[in-house]
């Protein structure tokens, strides 16, 4: 029998509420009272002070269907979508709920029953696999869930123990914490990331985790003590598309129903027909294609969300996520040749998707889709300005040698030393702008794009690697690819660092620097037909 996502979605409401939960809406993606954190990323957070006891709502039992954003801060699944079968930037997050109510024995009875009867979901059994904390020097193994899960019925050989990375759950530094026992779903071989039949454990790709059930039962203490907490409380987490995926029978959360309709809209708006490509409705055949297809698909149901939510792009803090966001989707819409705006028309077919759980959508998607338009305007203007500036630096890299030999040679006392040295400065600001600029003159990089440079071109005006190394082997300059491999690793330290609440130390250092590095009066060689 077949499900759609929004009856997936309604149907796990229902089930809860058969079981005296509350239905609660999702609250919205920028938190209400938590400056510590980036965007809604669990269900749990709108309930953070219901946990604490600092709040009392008028039900113990809730169930909702939350928004979450997983892009910047700690959670970050950006880089991986389009690349994974199971990570979106935006997605939704079915949650139960039990404030001091029921406890670990109910929520892994209601969890295995929603998943495998027949009146539910009636999934396999055989290929549902579960998780236990394996213990550690504080909290030991988790024996009762343990015994739990056994006596609902999953075989012994089917229970996995796990550390505390994936299998203990905490609020913070302090408060509420507890082990997890998570639920996953064996894809087959077929999804398999080397092709072997390995075992549970050693293939994410495979064995795809759809649930995530929290026991809170410690508080802990700033010296680290724990105590168990009076009335435990249930935190559960299971991916709308994750749970749509397995339900559909299909390899991948983007070839649900909830992602195919924006996948074709997404052709439609930027692949040209071809001879071998002349029906529009379908996906590209090649991997590189489809990614970009699915990473426009991802980015265009995050931006509207998150623009309907009052976040509008910036140079900082949550804007400036959401910059990224929309710009990471309309360079893909470059790659797959589509140089015009696109983005807001994406808007629109998110609204029609999934407008029936999130009505306000259709009030805000108009004022949503003109803010997405701005954007792609304006960075078309950027991605112009960036092919410019591009094109002067390498051309200055080719000079640089020459630049520096006349520099060299010519005696102080000469006429034309301070031209030779203004042109060696101008050279070197260009490509070192991103350097200490104390650094002395460049001497043992002649003929290399630097990869600070790249990063710097990359994190400004988001230029793909591949494009900026095309670009530099056309000019004849190697790009030092593992200098920027380096930076990136670098810059990504330091925004999971520099997250800690407020909007001010969040932007790229590059970012804001941007008016800064602004050059001006040179003509530069455009590059034909280039795509970015
Ligand atoms: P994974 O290990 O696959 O990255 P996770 O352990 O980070 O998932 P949790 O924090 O436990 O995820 O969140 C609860 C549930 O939310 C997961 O079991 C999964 O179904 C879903 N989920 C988490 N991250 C994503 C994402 N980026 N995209 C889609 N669903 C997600
Ligand atoms: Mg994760
Ligand atoms: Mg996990
Ligand atoms: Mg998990």
């Amino acid at each position: 029998e077949y499900r759609s996502g929004s009856q997936i979605r309604e149907d796990f409401l229902r089930f809860f509420e058969g079981k005296a939960h509350r239905r609660v809406h999702s609250s919205s993606l920028v938190p209400a009272n938590d400056p510590t954190l980036l965007f809604t990323n669990a269900g749990m957070n709108q309930f953070k002070d219901v946990f604490l006891g600092a709040e009392k709502r008028d039900y113990s039992r809730a169930a909702s269907s939350q928004k979450c954003v997983r892009a910047g801060g700690k959670h970050n699944d950006l880089e991986n979508v389009g690349f994974t079968r199971r990570h979106h930037t935006f997605f939704e997050m079915l949650g139960n709920f039990s404030f001091g109510d029921y406890f670990k024995k109910d929520a892994i009875a209601y969890a295995w029953e929603l998943l495998t009867s027949a009146a539910w979901f009636a999934i396999d059994k055989e290929k549902l696999y579960v998780t236990i904390f394996e213990g550690d020097e504080k909290v030991p193994r988790d024996e009762e869930a343990y015994q739990f899960w056994l006596e609902v019925g999953v075989p012994a050989e089917r229970i996995f123990e796990l550390g505390a990375k994936d299998n203990f759950w905490a609020m913070g530094d302090t408060g509420p914490c507890g082990p997890c026992s998570e639920i996953y779903y064996d894809l087959g071989l077929a999804a398999s990331e080397s092709g072997a039949d390995v075992p549970f454990g050693e293939d994410d790709q495979r064995y795809m985790e759809i649930w995530n059930l929290v026991f809170m039962q410690f508080e802990r203490a700033s010296d680290g003590t724990l105590t168990p907490l009076p009335k435990p409380s249930i935190d559960t987490g299971m991916g709308l598309e994750r749970v749509s995926c397995v339900l559909q029978g299909v390899m991948s959360n983007y070839d649900t129903d909830l992602f195919i309709p924006l996948i074709k809209r997404a052709a439609e708006l930027t692949l040209k027909p071809t001879s071998e490509n002349p029906d529009m409705g379908h996906p590209v055949g090649d991997e590189k294609g489809a990614a970009s297809l699915r990473i426009i698909a991802d980015h265009a149901r995050a931006a509207t969300f998150l623009i309907a939510d009052g976040v509008q792009p910036a140079n900082e803090g949550r804007g400036y996520v959401l910059r990224k966001i929309l710009r990471r989707g309309i360079r893909h819409g470059r790659l797959l040749g589509q140089e015009q705006p696109f983005m807001f028309e994406m808007v629109k077919a998110v609204r029609d998707e999934m407008k029936v759980a999130y009505p306000e959508l259709v009030e805000h998607a108009e004022r949503v889709s003109k803010v997405v338009l701005a954007e792609e305007e304006q960075f078309a203007r950027v991605i112009e300005k960036a092919m410019n500036e591009l094109d002067r630096t390498l051309d200055a890299i080719k000079q640089l040698p020459s630049v520096l030999d006349r520099w060299n040679k010519t005696p102080e006392s000469a006429p034309d030393y301070k031209e030779a040295e203004a042109a060696f400065w101008v050279t070197f600001e260009l490509v070192h702008r991103t350097v200490n600029k104390n650094e002395a003159r460049p001497k043992s990089r002649h003929g290399m794009f630097p990869g600070r440079t790249a990063f710097f071109f990359f994190e400004t005006y988001g230029l793909p690697i591949d494009f900026m190394e095309d670009a530099a082997r056309d000019a004849g300059i190697e790009l030092d690819r593992a200098e920027f491999e380096k930076a990136k690793i670098e810059e990504q330290e330091r925004a999971r660092a520099s997250w800690k609440g407020g909007s001010q130390k969040t932007a790229s250092p590059v970012y804001r620097e941007l008016a800064k590095t602004e050059f001006e009066g040179y003509s530069a060689l455009r590059v034909d037909g280039a795509r970015v």
